[in-house]
């Protein structure tokens, strides 16, 4: 689910969301001091995971804000989110701009929530009550700064969730198709499905394409998640990057393993990397297809340099399948359909604990955690967690003087010994 944050300038729109991003960091992460982006991040709540995008971060010169650029983003977060948190801020009251806004929304059919911030103390929950006259529903009262109400809040949010789950229990993967326009994405589905499907339509469409379709080509059975440039190619072209992102974090979540096309000609971009930033935030599998091959004069090193030049981009996170096609040539399908099943088992996979220990334990007896002021950190036991996807918990006598490069070498022993290309790992330190 994704739930955007709209609203004006200065309503406390990135407090809040530093709020609900950092409940979900507190709980699942607290060792590893990685830096939060400002725009989008997974929130928490009751064991239920949720996407959070602030859109204010978008919008340009936030002090000197053009209503027009509001009504932009709110207008494609109605689209793309499934949930909008609509922030005011109760000091302030109801300016034009939050009536701007607030026309916008109930426009639409989407769920809505009026949020209204800076109810610091129990004299402005009475000051909350001018709006309702928005008619958006009852307001929540809340504190970005001190986090009073956003325990109600969280719990609104997620029952909001969708409960249907498709076929979770079938083992077939899910596969999406990433990347900038024009790279191909389309013509990879349509040579995977193998018809004409992904037509552009310039009829604006309101009915979303089923999300899931099952697929059995090529003799894999996989379901595609079909966002790829189906609708309204040519509509949005300001804002594209929020868009873009909105879409990238929609297909994204609900993959296993995300295919992410970049254009040979051009190699891997920002919007590239930013792709595979929210790929890791979702801890999905990923291969990357290096598409308009045949455009490209190879000589005998071609393919390894550029390898060379993609790892050095998407450092530390080398261990990748990068696969050279040509879709429109039907070059190397095949292949990407081997390697992504490939990824989707990595991403699956469950290392026994006694083997885990054997072989790990062996290589932190011959590169050990380095010594931090003359203390000694002792490594007994590792265990891999059940998750989605590959965790692992190292119990030690001092977690917190373990750093991230010498997680980094853990991390590189588990995927040398136990093949994890493609897939995300979690590392967690413990004390036991
Ligand atoms: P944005 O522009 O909507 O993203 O707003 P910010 O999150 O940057 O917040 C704008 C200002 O409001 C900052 O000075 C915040 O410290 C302040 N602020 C945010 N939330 C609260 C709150 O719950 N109570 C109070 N008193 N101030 C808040
Ligand atoms: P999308 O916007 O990512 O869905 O990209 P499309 O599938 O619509 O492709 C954009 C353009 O690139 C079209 O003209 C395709 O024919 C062309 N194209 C796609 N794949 C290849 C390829 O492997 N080689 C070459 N030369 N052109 C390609």
């Amino acid at each position: 689910m994704i739930v955007a944050i709209v609203g004006r300038p200065n309503v406390g729109k990135s407090t809040l969301f530093n709020r609900l991003t950092e409940s979900k960091q507190a709980i699942v992460d607290e060792t590893s001091g990685v830096t939060r982006d400002r725009l989008y991040g997974k929130s928490e709540w009751i064991g239920k995971e949720f996407s959070v995008i602030d859109t204010g971060g978008y919008i340009r010169n936030s002090d000197d804000v053009f209503e027009e650029e509001i009504r932009k983003q709110v207008d494609i977060a109605m689209e793309e989110a499934d949930l909008i948190l609509f922030v005011v801020d109760v000091v302030s009251g109801i300016t034009d701009l939050d009536e701007a806004v607030a026309e916008i929304l109930r426009k639409s059919k989407k769920n809505i929530l009026v949020v209204v911030n800076k109810v610091d103390n129990n004299q402005r929950i009475l000051d909350s009550n001018i709006f309702y006259k928005f008619g958006l529903g009852d307001p929540i009262c809340i504190s970005s700064i001190n986090g009073s109400g956003t325990g109600e809040l969280l719990d609104k949010i997620v029952s909001y969730m969708d409960t249907q789950k498709i076929e979770e229990e079938l083992d077939i993967p899910k596969y999406t198709v990433v990347g900038r326009p024009n790279v191909g994405k389309s013509s990879l589905i349509n040579a995977l499905i193998g018809e004409e499907r992904n037509i552009v339509t310039p009829i604006s469409g309101t009915t979303r394409d089923s999300i899931y379709t099952r697929y059995n080509k090529f003799d894999h059975d996989f379901y595609l998640i079909d966002t790829a440039g189906i609708r309204k190619k040519g509509k949005v072209t300001e804002n594209l990057e929020f868009y873009s992102v909105l879409r990238s974090i929609r297909s994204l979540e609900q993959a296993d393993v995300c295919l992410l096309l970049i254009d040979a000609t051009q190699g891997m971009e920002s919007q590239d990397l930013n792709i595979i930033k929210i790929k890791k935030k979702n801890k999905k599998g990923l291969v990357i297809l290096v598409n308009k091959w045949d455009l490209i004069e190879k000589e005998t090193n071609t393919s390894k340099d550029y390898t060379a030049a993609i790892k050095d981009k998407i450092k530390p996170f080398v261990d990748v399948p990068i696969i050279f096609t040509s879709v429109i040539n039907k070059q190397r399908i095949h292949k990407v359909l081997e390697e992504a099943k490939i990824v989707y088992e990595n991403r699956k996979k469950k290392i026994t604990t006694s083997k885990l220990n054997e072989v790990m334990l062996e290589a932190i007896s011959s590169y050990g955690p380095p010594s931090i002021k003359g203390k000694f950190v002792k490594i007994k036991y590792i265990t891999q967690l059940n998750t989605f996807y590959p965790s692992f918990v190292f119990f030690c006598n001092l977690p917190q003087y373990v750093k991230e490069p010498y997680k980094r070498y853990l991390e590189n022993k588990l995927r040398e010994n136990f093949g994890f290309t493609g897939s995300p790992i979690q590392i967690y330190m413990r004390k036991k």
